[in-house]
């Protein structure tokens, strides 16, 4: 018997009773570990009513008092941070090393949520007329949502909650059916660090679960992770019934490789962040634009690529996992083969992988093709597994030219010798997130995670200030306080609490 996943509603684990349930399995073996309930309606709507009724005592919380549950939070992460890594390998199929990662971005977080009251001052003009001052406060909302997809079931949920709760906000979390686990360990620990009852709702399911989130009147904002389809779809359906919606969404991150560069470093870096966690991240490498002769390193490349073998969790000298299930490796495997179909060079080909021991995993192994044109499938779309596509230009501004008339604008890198190439192409490339010789330049906390263009839908991104700004609304009061009206005699006392 696999265990059924809770509900977390109204302070309470509890079962859900649908009778639509979906199994979540373990990618390495496609063996079941757990049932997942789809939530009924009156089980959504509790948890919406639970959320409302604790933002009302919640946004009274003293925002000191608010920063000590993070504080407790953070310290209880990381106290079961191994063990959340390995809760989330059992349904991601991710590496140790990988799993600890996802965990920990997520602690750098709640780090930054401990750090509410800076982020949340106002602003004070004193004398905008005489005896007048304006002053704005920053307020919470309400019940905000996230609905969160399979590739982070650490970090993402914890992009979200523990901010909008920090600011006075209660939160309601749909975790991908992919991967519900790891979200029902983060609110066990989160009760357990002294978030009130109903602070923190989790509801399961789909698409129907969702739009009942996008619809109901007490759902103040709705932050999305996920793919370029459901993030318009969210982004369109949560903006027409008068939601804020930040909407993260899928993309195809460039590395431009300049002749110049380190080579040793180039190669390192391009392997592990195309194939690292199967190349199922957003900001993972999935196009490398060699310049003028650095094109000669491929051949390099290719030896480098091969080297990295995919496995279970806790082998020790796997690169990467299997993909999340049998339907994104059959994605990926087909893309391969229009890749071939379509001209391009398959270098290294991963679609026959094997891995002793899980004959039943979803394993591709590392892909590499050069010769590829922007008509190609295996650019235009993302691929979302270890593959790996080159393309050839002559110079930097085409390189830039290329990646800008691409749809998507999530992250980019350059790596080069020379501070004016890199200085000119951060200047004018039009992607959200750029590294300098760094392949994954997603920022620490206190900056945002800023995609851009086809990658996100919606103004304000996640964690730093602009999270906060997401998860508050902005009142400005303007106060005059009149000299005659200032008590004076032996009667004057002030009470102090
Ligand atoms: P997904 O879009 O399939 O699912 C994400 C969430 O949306 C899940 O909770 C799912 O239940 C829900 N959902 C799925 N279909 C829906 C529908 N029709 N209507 C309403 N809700 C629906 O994404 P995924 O496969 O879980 O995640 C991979 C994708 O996420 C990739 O495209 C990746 O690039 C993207 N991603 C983006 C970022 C970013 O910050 N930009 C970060 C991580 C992942």
């Amino acid at each position: 018997m696999t265990q059924s996943v809770p509900l977390f509603i109204d302070g309470e684990f509890c079962q859900s009773q649908s009778n639509d349930w979906i199994e979540v399995t373990n990618p390495a073996t496609n063996k079941p570990i757990a049932q997942l309930p789809c939530t009924l309606d009156e089980e959504m709507q509790r948890a919406i009513e639970s959320a409302e009724k604790a933002f009302m005592s919640w946004k009274h919380v003293a925002v000191s008092d608010r920063a000590r549950v993070m504080l407790n939070y953070q310290q209880l992460l990381k106290e079961h941070h191994d063990e959340l890594a390995e809760i989330l390998s059992q349904e991601t199929g991710k590496i140790t090393l990988d799993a600890k990662g996802d965990v920990w971005r997520g602690i750098e977080v709640v780090e930054q949520a401990a750090n509410i009251a800076s982020n949340m001052m106002g602003e004070t003009v004193e004398n905008v007329a005489t005896d007048i001052d304006t002053y704005s406060l920053i307020q919470p909302l309400g019940v905000c949502c996230g609905i969160t997809p399979f590739n982070f079931p650490a970090m993402i949920p914890l992009w979200m909650f523990p901010i909008a709760i920090a600011a006075g906000n209660t939160f309601v979390l749909k975790p991908s059916e992919q991967v519900p686990l790891t979200s029902i360990r983060l609110a066990e620990l989160f009760e357990q660090a002294g978030a009130p009852k109903g602070v923190l709702q989790i509801v399961h399911g789909g698409k129907q679960q969702v739009d009942y989130l996008l619809a109901h009147p007490k759902i103040r904002t709705v932050s999305f992770v996920g793919s370029v389809p459901v993030a318009q779809y969210i982004y369109h359906t949560g903006t027409s019934h008068n939601k804020r919606v930040q909407a993260f969404a899928g993309a195809k991150n460039h590395m431009v490789v300049m002749p110049d560069a380190n080579k040793n470093q180039v190669l390192t870096n391009l392997v592990g962040s195309s194939v690292g966690a199967a190349g199922q991240r957003c900001m993972a490498i999935s196009v490398a634009v060699f310049v003028g002769s650095a094109k000669e390193w491929i051949a390099d490349l290719k030896t480098e690529m091969a080297k990295m073998k995919p496995g279970a969790w806790n082998d020790q000298d796997a690169a990467y996992g299997p993909l999340i299930s049998q339907q994104a490796k059959t994605r990926v495997l087909n893309l391969i083969s229009e890749g071939k179909a379509q001209g391009a060079v398959c270098e290294l080909d991963g679609s026959q992988c094997e891995v002793e021991g899980f004959p039943d995993g979803n394993w591709v192994g590392p892909t590499l093709f050069s010769g590829v044109s922007t008509e190609m499938s295996i650019y235009k779309q993302e691929i979302f597994g270890p593959v790996l596509v080159c393309i050839e230009v002559d110079t930097l501004e085409q390189a830039i030219e290329l990646i800008n008339s691409n749809p998507y604008g999530n992250g980019t890198s350059i790596f080069t010798a020379s501070g004016a190439a890199a200085r000119k192409y951060q200047h004018e490339i039009q992607v959200g997130q750029v590294g300098v010789n760094v392949p994954i330049p997603v920022p620490l906390p206190f900056f945002s995670f800023t995609g851009w263009r086809g990658s996100f839908y919606g103004d304000l991104h996640a964690y730093g200030k602009q999270a906060v700004r997401f998860y508050t609304e902005t009142k400005t009061v303007t106060a005059r306080w009149f000299d005659d009206d200032i008590p004076t005699g032996p009667n004057l006392t002030i009470h102090l609490r």
